[in-house]
C-alpha cells in the first residue's frame, strides 16, 4: 500500500499550529486527570459532544475518582447515564473501577487495555493524554483522516495504526490525537469535508473525491417487531428493569417480542379480564437494530404489586428517551 511522500513534521505542526487557535474549550482538555479523561472518552463513544458535556459533568460531579464510582451502585451510575445512550458503557466503567479495587489507573496503553471494556483507541487516547505516551489513538475520524490523506479505500487496522503513529508529533501527542478528533469533527467530516480550510490539504491525496476514502461498509441492521403496554394507574407507571442486552438494566414499560403478543402479556401480570387500546407505534433505532414497537395502554384503578416492577412517574425519575417517546402518545386531556 502506498503512503503519501510528504513531510511527517509539517504536517504535525501545520496541524497543531490549526489547533491552537481552533480547539473546542472542553473541560477535559483543561486537566490531566486521568480518570477525567477515560470518563470523557467513555461517554463520548458515540454520544455528540454537546449532550455527552452534560453527562461527563454530572458524573464528575458525582464520582470525582473511580473509588466513589465503584462505591455506588450500577443503579446510581445508570441514573446519571440515562440520555447518554448505549448503557452497556456505564455497566462496564462501573465494573471496571471495582477491578481497580482502590488502585490507580494504570500509566500505559497496553496496561490500560487489560482493564474490562478499555479498547485500544480508549487507551491510546488516555495514555496520550495524561501522561504523553507516543501513540495515535484510531477511532472512526481517524481512520477516514488517514484513509483521505493517503487516498486508501479499505486500509486495514494495522495499516492505520502505524499511518497515524507515522505521522504523530512526539513531542505532543495528547494534543495530536485531540487535533486530529477535531480536525475530523469539524472539517474532515464524513459528509461535508471543507478541504480548503484543512491544515493536512497540502498533503492529502484524496481531496479531489474525499467521498471515496475509505471505501463505506455496509452494515445489515435487524428489526425487530414487538409491543409495549404503557401501563397506568394515576400520573404512574409501571415500569421494568430491562433484561441485559438493548437498555439492559433500564427501567422501561414492559416491552415484548414474543407471540402471541397481546395475549400473552396480559397474562403474565395477570390482566387477562383487562381491555387494553392501541395508542400508536415507535420505531426506534439502535446502531444495528431497529425496534418497531406497538404501544398500547391499560389504565387501573390501583397498582399491583410486582416483584420485578416498580411505579414510576417517569418524568421525575429521568426516563431513557424511549420511555418518553412510549409516554408522549398519550392523548393530552
Ligand atoms: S484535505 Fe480534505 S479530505 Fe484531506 S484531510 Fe483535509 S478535509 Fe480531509
Amino acid at each position: 500500500m502506498k503512503r503519501c511522500r510528504h513531510t511527517v513534521s509539517d504536517s504535525a505542526e501545520s496541524l497543531l499550529r490549526w489547533w491552537d487557535s481552533a480547539k473546542r474549550p472542553l473541560p477535559w482538555r483543561i486537566t490531566d486527570d486521568p480518570w477525567a479523561i477515560l470518563l470523557s472518552e467513555v461517554v463520548l463513544q458515540q454520544t455528540q459532544v454537546v449532550r455527552g458535556l452534560v453527562h461527563w459533568m454530572n458524573l464528575i460531579e458525582a464520582f470525582p475518582t473511580p473509588e466513589a464510582m465503584a462505591a455506588a451502585t450500577e443503579d446510581e451510575v445508570l441514573q446519571l447515564w440515562q440520555g447518554a445512550g448505549y448503557y452497556a458503557r456505564a455497566r462496564r466503567l462501573h465494573s471496571l473501577t471495582q477491578t481497580l479495587d482502590g488502585s490507580p489507573l494504570p500509566t500505559t496503553s497496553s496496561e490500560l487495555q487489560q482493564l474490562p471494556g478499555i479498547g485500544p483507541y480508549t487507551a491510546a487516547a488516555v495514555a496520550s493524554i495524561a501522561h504523553g505516551e507516543a501513540i495515535a489513538s484510531v477511532d472512526g475520524n481517524l481512520r477516514r483522516i488517514i484513509s483521505r490523506i493517503h487516498g486508501w479505500s479499505d486500509a486495514s487496522d494495522r495499516e492505520i495504526q502505524s499511518a497515524a503513529d507515522n505521522l504523530l508529533d512526539r513531542t505532543r501527542p495528547g494534543d495530536w490525537n485531540q487535533a486530529m478528533m477535531d480536525l475530523g469533527a469539524m472539517v474532515c467530516t464524513p459528509r461535508n469535508p471543507n478541504c480548503g480550510a484543512c491544515p493536512l490539504s497540502s498533503n492529502c491525496r484524496g481531496q479531489t473525491s474525499p467521498h471515496s476514502f475509505p471505501r463505506p461498509k455496509k452494515r445489515r441492521q435487524v428489526d425487530e417487531y414487538g409491543i409495549s403496554l404503557l401501563i397506568q394507574c394515576g400520573d404512574r407507571f409501571f415500569l421494568e428493569r430491562r433484561p441485559p442486552g438493548l437498555l439492559g438494566g433500564l427501567w422501561c414499560p414492559p416491552i415484548r417480542f414474543e407471540t402471541p403478543l397481546c395475549d400473552s402479556i396480559l397474562t403474565e401480570f395477570n390482566l387477562n379480564n383487562h381491555v387494553i387500546h392501541q395508542i400508536g407505534d415507535v420505531t426506534h433505532v439502535f446502531s444495528h437494530r431497529k425496534w418497531h414497537l406497538d404501544v398500547y395502554i391499560l389504565s387501573l384503578s390501583s397498582p399491583f404489586p410486582h416483584p420485578s416492577g416498580r411505579w414510576d412517574i417517569p418524568s421525575e425519575t429521568s426516563a431513557t428517551r424511549l420511555t418518553e417517546r412510549l409516554i408522549s402518545l398519550l392523548p393530552t386531556t
